[in-house]
């Protein structure tokens, strides 16, 4: 037995199993060898008695022997009995005999090999289609349970010996795979077979849209996994990874974009549930970007996909700027429910930019003043407005007239900036020409900054002063990641403009300036209009998110993130931000902002699994922007992917 990849020892039952499937599945350069001994006979019934007569190890052991004397680095068992049937434990006890007589390194059995494989996509809810009876469905759904695997759905097709499930074509198996689905499943584990379906795995997976793992394919998945070689065979299924259907994400992307300012390689991902990404080269990912702190809800969240199916389903996909569906009406009474009563009106927007945009242009109008005070830091957007009252211009800053003069006042850290900052407002505002002064309640890009306590109001009272519009940017910090709906309602003030987007969209380009009557309902019509304003479906996909927030009170569970995350990461230093908006900062010995660093810890950390926002005044802040649903396990998971990162980036 040759093979450059290492050599792999195949345990058959004497049951009729069809071996080519397995060999259609083993990448080049794998040597392999069958051993078959007295299992389950073909015409035997499927059920517990026949699996537990044949739960005796000595005669695959035996077999294992006789392989040892081809020195197989690693070794599978095709057996059922050792699996689901005889209960947790003795899968392992089973794997490990057969790998001690045979001298490989590892052994596998088909149930240890489906839970791996559903581990290392970080799936942890299925349904199982199953070709036993009653009792052995159930000790598989046990099986799995026991293993931390929730089984949301079973179907169940009693076939009545091997020589039936050796039989069955690929329909058999897709339908199965069809009944058993259910919208609470991640993937779909074919129980005790999935012989025959290995050319069209990718189909069911491209049809039910999720991970379809057949016991047979995982136990050669596995096989190759405990070699150290990695299977790419897609028509087998996202386990064995995605095809390459796209050409180089840096031969067509303009270079403009921050899709390669970590990696030139970036994984490509092919779809997501949770706090999971997973890449189309079968990788798992946990999301601590969430898309720039949009994805407040994670991935997939059931109520947004089932939103956007029965809007797509009335066929009203999008109307422009001149009409209106029920939707979007009920987004905007819904908004006004949950913020004060000064903010009852809406401008809706496309992105975070053109929000911002909205709000000065609305301030302008109402004023008759065109200049404004912004912050240190500040970050509002990339277009041409936006971008004069950003004081972080990053790449920008080389671009010629900015069209609005803006006046940027330090950023407040401690309560003792706060009469500096007074006196400097005062003197900005005195002349009188300003519009606005435009704020983020806490700096996101700036690295996670909080003010202190007493800063949004005293910015209110000056605007009250100078008859100044106050503009809450709440891109970032809006839906929840503050520990509140909006940030804002922790400070005790009220903005006259407030601008949401990100998880505004629901996970769709979408945003919203909320205001008072006096600001958005006295200026022209067309005075402010944009073809895709917060079109149907990004509205439905919004008020689903809003929903689901305030049903499910995420928001408080902000708190509880924050809390772990801290504790998780003291080693590390301390975090700034508060909530689900966290950043590490990254200083060099001499307590300089260490930007290169900074890349390289973020870069090896999505080698390992764990994505994460670039942040910070010199980019040296990782942010750390979970979904509100993430959970503890997730928390410490990424955690110590981050510290090994630290530990290893140098
Ligand atoms: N304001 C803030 C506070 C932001 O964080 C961002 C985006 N990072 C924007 C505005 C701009 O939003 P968009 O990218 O949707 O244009």
């Amino acid at each position: 037995m040759r093979g450059s990849a290492g050599r792999i020892g195949f345990l058959f039952p004497g049951d009729g199993l069809n071996d080519d499937e397995f060999w259609s599945y083993l990448p080049d350069g794998v040597a392999w060898l069958t051993m078959r001994y007295p299992g389950t006979l073909p015409d035997q019934p499927l059920n517990h008695a026949t699996f537990a007569a044949s739960a005796d190890l000595g005669p695959m052991v035996a077999a294992a022997r006789v392989l040892a004397e081809a020195h197989p680095d690693v070794i599978v068992t095709g057996d059922h009995a050792g699996s689901f049937i005889l209960g947790l434990g003795h899968d392992q006890t089973q794997a490990d005999a057969i790998a001690t007589a045979s001298g490989a390194r590892a052994g596998s059995t088909p149930s240890t090999a489906i839970v791996a494989a559903l581990k290392s996509l970080g799936l942890n809810r299925v349904a199982i289609t199953s070709p036993y009876d009653a009792e052995v469905t159930a000790a598989g759904r046990d099986f799995l349970q026991g293993h931390g695997i929730a089984v949301v759905n079973e179907a169940r097709r009693s076939l009545a010996d091997e020589t039936g499930i050796a039989g069955q074509k690929a329909e058999f198996w897709e339908n199965a795979a069809q009944a058993a689905d259910h919208q609470d499943a991640q993937a779909i584990v074919l129980m005790g077979g999935g012989l025959r379906t290995g050319g069209s795995v990718a189909r069911q997976e491209a049809r039910l849209g999720k991970p379809v793992i057949a016991a047979t394919a995982a136990l050669v998945w596995h096989a190759c996994e405990l070699l150290g070689t990695n299977p790419s065979r897609p028509h087998l299924g996202r386990l064995f990874g995605a095809p390459p259907a796209h050409a180089p994400l840096s031969r067509h992307l303009s270079s403009g974009t921050k899709a390669m300012s970590v990696t030139s390689d970036p994984p490509i991902f092919a779809w997501g549930r949770g706090t999971r990404l997973h890449d189309t080269k079968g990788r798992s990912y946990l999301d601590f970007a969430c898309g720039s702190g949009t994805s407040v809800l994670g991935h997939a969240h059931p109520a947004i996909l089932r939103a956007l199916a029965e809007q797509a389903a009335t066929g009203v996909l999008h109307l422009g700027p001149h009409f209106h569906a029920p939707v979007q009406i009920a987004l905007m009474e819904r908004l006004a429910s949950v913020l004060p009563p000064a903010l009852s009106v809406f401008h809706p927007a496309t992105n975070g930019t053109e929000a911002t945009e909205v709000a000065l242009k609305a301030a302008i109008h109402a004023t008759g003043r065109q200049r404004f005070v912004g912050f240190e830091g500040s970050y509002h957007g990339r277009t041409l407005g936006a971008l004069s009252v950003s004081a972080a211009k990053g790449r920008n800053a080389g671009l010629a007239g900015p069209p609005q003069a803006t006046r940027h006042l330090p950023w407040p850290e401690h309560d003792a900036d706060l009469d500096a900052l007074a006196t400097l407002l005062e003197s900005a505002l005195a002349p009188g020409d300003v519009a606005a002064i435009i704020v983020e309640p806490i700096q996101a890009t700036a690295g996670m900054r909080v003010p202190p306590a007493g800063f949004l109001s005293l910015l209110r009272k000056a605007a009250d002063r100078h008859g100044v519009v106050l503009i809450l940017d709440e891109v970032f910090t809006g839906y929840g990641k503050s520990g509140h709906l909006f940030a804002f309602e922790a400070t005790g003030i009220v903005p006259d403009l407030l601008i949401l987007a990100k998880a505004a969209g629901g996970g769709l380009p979408g945003a919203m300036v909320a205001g008072t009557e006096g600001l958005l309902q006295n200026w022209p019509a067309g005075m402010q209009s944009s073809t895709f304003q917060m079109h149907p479906l990004t509205a439905a996909a919004s008020l689903a998110t809003l929903t689901t927030l305030i049903d499910e009170d995420l928001p408080a569970r902000a708190l509880g993130i924050e809390a772990n995350l801290r504790a998780a990461l003291a080693p590390l230093g301390l975090l700034d931000g508060i909530g689900a908006m966290l950043g590490l900062p990254i200083l060099d010995v001499d307590g300089r902002p260490d930007q290169p660093r900074t890349r390289a810890i973020r870069a090896r950390a999505l080698a390992e699994g764990l994505i994460t926002w670039e942040c910070g005044t010199e980019g040296h802040v990782i942010g750390l922007v979970p979904p509100l649903t993430v959970t503890k396990a997730e928390i410490a998971e990424a955690a110590e992917i981050l510290t090994q990162a630290v530990r290893q980036a140098r």
